[in-house]
């Protein structure tokens, strides 16, 4: 699959995967120039829905100027800042029953394609400013 991709295409595929944290098209868009510096921000948002087409990548927050995009294609769980919007990977398994999400998929109406759990609260980043800014 991927070595069909062109030069751009690869290039956005391994910002992502060097980027654990999710970052937005405007975030790859700054990264993948250093490497190609004649990309368009245009081109980076058609690679990165080709990409998701083609599920080597997905998105969260489909469809949003914030929306993130991760390299990671297998079942895993996120972590979300309430600050700074940080998207982390939850890096253990959260085990839920299947009978406990059929359940509330059923509630919902929703027949159950996948699942995740997230997470929110503050990031070891935040916490630490706020932990400065308390000492000034
Ligand atoms: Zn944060
Ligand atoms: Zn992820």
């Amino acid at each position: 699959m991927e070595d069909i991709l062109n030069a751009n295409a690869r290039a956005v595929l391994e910002v992502l995967r060097a980027n654990t944290r999710h970052p937005t098209a405007q975030e790859v868009y700054d990264e993948v120039r250093r490497a190609r510096p004649h990309i368009g921000l245009a081109t980076v948002y058609r690679i990165l829905r080709q990409l998701a087409e083609q599920k080597m990548i997905k998105v969260w927050g489909y469809g949003s100027e914030s929306a993130r995009y991760d390299a990671c294609t297998h079942r895993h769980d996120h972590a979300c800042c309430t600050e700074c919007g940080a998207l982390l990977d939850v890096p253990v398994e959260v085990v839920l029953s299947h009978a406990e999400l059929e359940k509330a998929a059923r509630a919902t109406g929703i027949e159950m394609g996948s699942h995740e759990v997230r997470i929110y609260g503050r990031c070891q980043d935040c916490q630490a400013k706020s932990k400065k800014a308390r000492l000034t």
